[in-house]
């Protein structure tokens, strides 16, 4: 079932989401949703929050379902290591329309529960790494917009603004 994606301004979007407590049927139908939004989007990643539930999964594919091993669902993750530092344009479903360049670091390592509740590490660099890092930020209430200083930033949110405004957010 594809689920309608929250939008900046959302409180949801701004609020650190809880960890999984037990790997329930409803949590195991939020995830086959979360995978078919984030392809029906398309994107190479969604978060729960996104969807509007306040917990620790994401689900990614930079291959965009492309490559049958390119999709991960990882739940209550954290970070083993992030190392260097890439500069990429970057975007999110959540803003749509928008992007902006975002400093990352260029490998990390994520740890987390894959969907039967198994613990899994996902190395990623490059694109991956970017994915990796933009969801984990989803998980704590932070966006793309939220790393943006000065003009970048006040740019993107006064024209969310002008939208909301006019009914078209
Ligand atoms: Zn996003």
């Amino acid at each position: 079932m594809l689920r309608p994606i929250l939008r900046l301004g959302d409180s949801i979007l701004s609020a650190p989401a809880r960890p999984v407590e037990a790997i329930s049927v409803d949590v195991e139908k939020l995830i086959d949703d979360m995978i078919e939004t984030m392809y029906a989007a398309p994107g190479v990643g969604l978060a729960a929050p996104q969807v509007g539930v306040s917990l620790k999964i994401f689900v990614i594919d930079i291959s965009l379902g492309k490559d049958p091993a390119g999709l991960h669902t990882m739940i209550n993750p954290e970070f083993v290591s992030r190392e260097g530092m890439q500069l990429e344009e970057e975007g999110c479903l959540s803003v749509p329309g928008f992007t902006s360049t975002v400093a990352r670091p260029k490998r990390v390592v994520v740890r987390g529960l894959n969907r039967h509740g198994d613990e899994h590490t996902l190395e990623g660099t490059g694109l991956l790494a970017r994915a990796l890092q933009h969801e984990m930020d989803h998980l704590n209430g932070c966006l793309f917009v939220d790393r943006l200083r000065g003009i970048a930033r006040e740019m993107i949110l006064r024209k969310v603004k002008k939208l909301s405004k006019a009914g078209k957010w």
